[in-house]
């Protein structure tokens, strides 16, 4: 059995690794402040004998004897990093920089939840880890995106001076049940208005694309990451490849739940990226063969289902 830290668990995705996990016989510490992870993500696992929930902020340093450590601590949607830009890099920054000075300590190996943001608006397409990204470092996404960058390097910096043993994966949009409902994110978003008859807001044209991942598969690649061969480090992409314009998604959405929402077009935000879609060779080669197995449809379909279930407790 392992001890193992997860930070940012009691958020969307760190609440469903905590249930894998758990799920396979490891002590569990869950560790968050609650700014836009909650309880109730997990509150399934509270009476769990191998599970603890701590409440703590990453940019403070934190003590632990564990084994190994996910750290998934950041806000990851727009509205909620941009609330406090300052904190979002804090939290990238100086919380990378505790959690690796914890795995030095202890000797733990330690997995970094990066981000396709890396990336920026990119020139290449789709992106291979080799590409090195089109990042405005100064614009209203820079907190998320270099924050991100910026804990990247920590990392190496950490495995090459002093042997940490790291795991970089970049994640690329991923839902799902547990997503936070008003994140601002498009797949929320945009379920939340078909289920409740609103305007699909769509920004922009609708034509820059994104390409969207279900969550199960991410929680399959990570696991698999963190247990790969130790001299694979990454980074390494983790998203399914096929990719959907806004305009795509809000339509199969509509169909989905049946509903009567009208499309309605609002501006771009600044620096949104026009294209996604990552190139998963690498994860592929490296990860026994890892690839998305849940497509878009069946995906939302249960995270549709999620979306109802919470507006008839409500
Ligand atoms: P989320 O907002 O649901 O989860 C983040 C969790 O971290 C929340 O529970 C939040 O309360 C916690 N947190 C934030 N700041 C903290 C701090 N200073 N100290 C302690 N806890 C803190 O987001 P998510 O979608 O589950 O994302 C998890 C990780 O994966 C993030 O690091 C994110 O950057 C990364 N990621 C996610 C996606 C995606 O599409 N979901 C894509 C790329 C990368
Ligand atoms: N988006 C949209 N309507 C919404 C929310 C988002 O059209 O209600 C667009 C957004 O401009 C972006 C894409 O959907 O082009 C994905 O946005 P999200 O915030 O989910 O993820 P990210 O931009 O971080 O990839």
């Amino acid at each position: 059995m392992k001890r193992i830290l997860v930070t940012g668990g009691a958020g969307f995705v760190g609440s469903h690794l905590c249930d894998r996990l758990l799920n396979e016989g490891n002590e569990v510490i869950c560790l968050d402040n609650y700014f836009t992870g909650s309880k109730k993500n997990i509150e399934h696992l509270m009476d769990h004998h191998y599970f603890e929930l701590v409440r703590h902020d990453i940019t403070n340093p934190y003590m632990v004897e564990v084994d190994e450590i996910y750290n998934l601590a950041c806000p990851a949607s727009p509205i909620h990093y941009q609330h406090n830009p300052i904190k979002t890099v804090k939290t990238s920054v100086m919380g990378a920089i505790n959690m690796l000075g914890l795995a030095k300590r202890v000797g733990a190996k330690i997995l970094q939840a990066s981000t396709s943001e890396v990336y920026g608006d990119p020139t290449v397409h789709p992106q291979p880890e080799s590409y090195w990204g089109n990042v405005n470092p100064i614009g209203l996404r820079s907190c998320y995106d270099e924050g991100k960058r910026c804990a990247e390097t920590l990392f190496m910096d950490y495995h090459n001076q002093n042997n940490v043993k790291i795991k970089i994966i970049r994640i690329f949009n991923t839902y799902g049940p547990r997503m936070h409902p008003q994140d601002g994110r498009v797949v929320s978003n945009f379920i939340m208005q078909a289920l409740q008859g609103d305007d699909i807001t769509i920004f922009g044209d609708g034509t820059q694309t994104r390409s969207f991942q279900y969550v199960d598969d991410l929680i399959e690649g990570t696991h698999r990451m963190m247990h790969s061969n130790d001299s694979f480090i990454g980074p390494v992409n983790i998203g399914n490849p096929i990719e959907f314009t806004m305009l795509d998604l809000a339509k199969e959405v509509i169909d989905l739940i049946g509903s009567k929402s009208k499309i309605t077009f609002l501006p771009l935000p600044e620096d949104d990226p026009l294209q996604r879609q990552p190139d998963i060779s690498l994860a592929k080669k490296e990860l026994g063969g890892w690839e998305p197995k849940i497509q878009l449809k069946e995906g939302l379909r249960h995270t549709i289902n999620y979306f109802d279930n919470l507006l008839k407790e409500n």
